[in-house]
């Protein structure tokens, strides 16, 4: 895939959704995709979308989202919406983890007071992409992705460099997105109503303005 390129002193933007689509026109047959999730909301569309392309199985690895309660509750609504969508080519049953915050709390170490879209998401898209990576790698998988880049609030560019770094490492083939694209957040929220998901009003570690979290 091609870089960013400068010209004339101001760095071109890439359409990260033209380069999926490239990808998609070029698949051989269904491939098996992985695919990262944060949550029931962001996943829909992104399941709506691909699943005409892969088969797909949910990887739900979120060590940054808390309290427990949140994490269990964001679970729920995930597997909620696999069995009442259930898009055909996609497992009804995600992969999950046991709530394990350790991981999370390491990287954020001295980046606690940082503000959503700093180093600490960086570090932990990049926590997150790379077990999704590792999980597909032992699994057999070709693909794998994300549907983190649905939300306005996340850098798509930051996602696909961590994300080709991480295919590279384990051997696998990344797909880039930008799933904001063509109205894909607006899609996520309407079939959130649709399906009766719960959509969270934080991203995972912190609530808005830094206060209490959600008992
Ligand atoms: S704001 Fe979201 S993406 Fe950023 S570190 Fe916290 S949980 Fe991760």
């Amino acid at each position: 895939m091609k870089q960013p390129t400068e010209s004339g002193g101001k760095v071109e933007k890439i359409n990260y959704q033209k380069e999926t689509d490239k990808v998609l026109e070029s698949l051989c047959g269904r491939p098996g995709l992985l695919l990262h999730s944060c949550c029931g909301p962001c996943s829909s569309y992104v399941l709506e979308y691909l699943s005409r392309f892969f088969d797909i199985k949910v990887f739900y690895y979120n060590p940054n989202i808390r309290p427990e309660e949140e994490y269990k509750r964001r679970l729920e609504n995930q597997k909620k919406l696999l069995r009442e969508m259930h898009p055909e080519g996609v497992c009804p049953e995600p992969v999950t983890l046991p709530y394990d915050p350790a991981p999370f709390e390491e990287i954020e170490r001295g980046l606690e007071d940082l503000p959503e879209g700093g180093e600490r998401c960086l570090k932990c898209y990049r926590l997150r992409l790379e077990k999704t990576a590792e999980y597909a790698a032992a699994h057999g998988y070709e693909w794998f992705c994300t549907t983190l880049s649905v939300s306005p609030h996340k850098d798509a560019a930051a996602l696909n460099r961590i994300g080709f770094e991480t295919a590279g490492k384990y051997g696998l083939k990344y797909l880039v997105s930008d799933f904001k694209k063509r109205s894909g957040y607006l899609r996520s929220i309407r079939l959130s109503e649709q399906y009766g998901l719960y959509r969270q009003n934080y991203c995972g570690c912190t609530p808005p303005g830094g206060g209490d979290l959600p008992q």
